[in-house]
């Protein structure tokens, strides 16, 4: 219970409560967040309170997803090169919690920013952005038209976790409140929860793309029919078929994998296939082996998209994603996919891992530290 006799608590009581509906409001915009992927948090009293690795900012108002840290071992542990900073599970004030789960994967990355709260999202107007050449400094150059000169850095991409809060520790200023991450995403920070929310407002109309008009309405029977016995199902967004009807679109689905939660929730490669029943039992021939090896996402150029079953919620909410990024980026951008040592990176790091686990329907409540 909130101690009404402290106005400090109070108020630190109060500005949680702001950062969890704030979050929750961020984990609903899909154009922002997407599955487990965004963070926020917020530091007081020397502890940083940042959502928990796997759990979906648009469950903060209805689970405990908030895990308190402490900043000034975490930070010293950040500069040391120990690698304790990279799970942060030794700083969680755990007198203050009795959820067992493990601070985000970008725990440091937040304690980095000096700010007292820190908001990190996949929005897709960024995304769209950073995965070009020249994207970066066109986001830049939106970020200077709209009144933000001085106030933002850029970074380019380096794997989430410690290599990634390095480097926001390198620009980290009270004056630095926004970060544009190279084929990743945004920080936004403020000295408070509605401080932050205006910036993030204003930062996302500032790097907006309109989605290129998709076509109407066509047909999924032809996918059903194609995917009937395999081990593939139609997508839960239909709007997501136009990653393989639209030529464009289609063109940024194979380019590679542009970001990392892509890689983490659908995989680094993407499948393709004919529209006829020869060619699909010989794709599932090559890919399919051992069963449950085929790719997450399977693309029918000119046709629409077909999904592995075994793709969670998550999966689906990235499949979406895709489909937004790839709606906003113009047909003559050159894409710039991440690289085959960092799509490793990716999928050899032990908190990447975990995260998955967490996102696979009816696993078990992990234990705090456990791998
Ligand atoms: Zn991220």
């Amino acid at each position: 219970m909130t101690d009404r006799t402290n106005p400090d608590l109070e108020a630190g009581t109060e500005a949680l409560a702001a950062l969890r509906r704030l979050s929750r409001d961020i984990g609903r915009d899909r154009a922002l967040t997407q599955a487990a992927g965004g963070n926020t948090s917020l530091k007081q009293d020397g502890i940083l309170w940042v959502k928990a690795s796997g759990t979906w900012l648009a469950e903060a108002e209805t689970s405990d997803i908030f895990v308190p840290v402490r900043i000034a071992p975490l930070l010293d542990a950040l500069h040391a090169g120990d690698p304790r900073a990279e799970k942060a599970t030794d700083f969680v004030a755990s007198d203050l919690t009795a959820s067992a789960l493990r601070p985000s994967i970008e725990t440091a990355v937040h304690a980095a920013m000096p700010q007292p709260v820190v908001l990190h999202v996949h929005c897709v107007n960024t995304i769209a952005h950073v995965v070009t050449e020249g994207g970066e400094a066109q986001a830049a150059q939106r970020l200077t038209d709209a009144g933000f000169e001085g106030r933002f850095a850029c970074i380019s991409y380096c794997r989430p976790g410690v290599p990634l809060a390095r480097q926001v520790a390198r620009i980290a200023s009270g004056r630095t409140d926004i970060v544009i991450l190279g084929n990743h995403g945004l920080i936004v920070a403020g000295t408070g929860v509605a401080d932050a929310a205006e910036r993030l407002d204003a930062v996302v109309a500032a790097l907006e793309i309109p989605p290129r008009p998709t076509a109407e309405a066509f047909d999924t029977q032809p996918l059903a029919e194609l995917s009937a016995g395999s081990p593939y199902r139609l997508p839960a967004d239909p709007g997501a078929h136009h990653l393989a009807r639209d030529p464009d679109m289609l063109r940024v689905a194979l380019a590679g994998p542009l970001y990392p939660d892509h890689v983490i929730f659908l995989g680094e490669t993407i499948g393709t296939v004919a529209p006829d029943a020869g060619a699909m039992a010989d794709y599932l021939r090559i890919w399919d082996a051992p069963p449950g090896a085929a790719p997450s996402l399977l693309l029918v150029p000119g046709v629409g998209i077909l999904v592995n079953e075994r793709v969670t919620a998550g999966g689906e909410a990235l499949v979406g994603c895709l489909a937004d990024v790839a709606a906003r980026i113009p047909p003559d951008a050159v894409l710039v996919p991440l690289s085959a040592d960092d799509v490793h990176q990716l999928t050899h790091w032990e908190a990447e891992t975990y995260r998955q686990t967490l996102d696979r329907p009816g696993a078990p409540a992990p234990r705090p530290g456990a791998a």
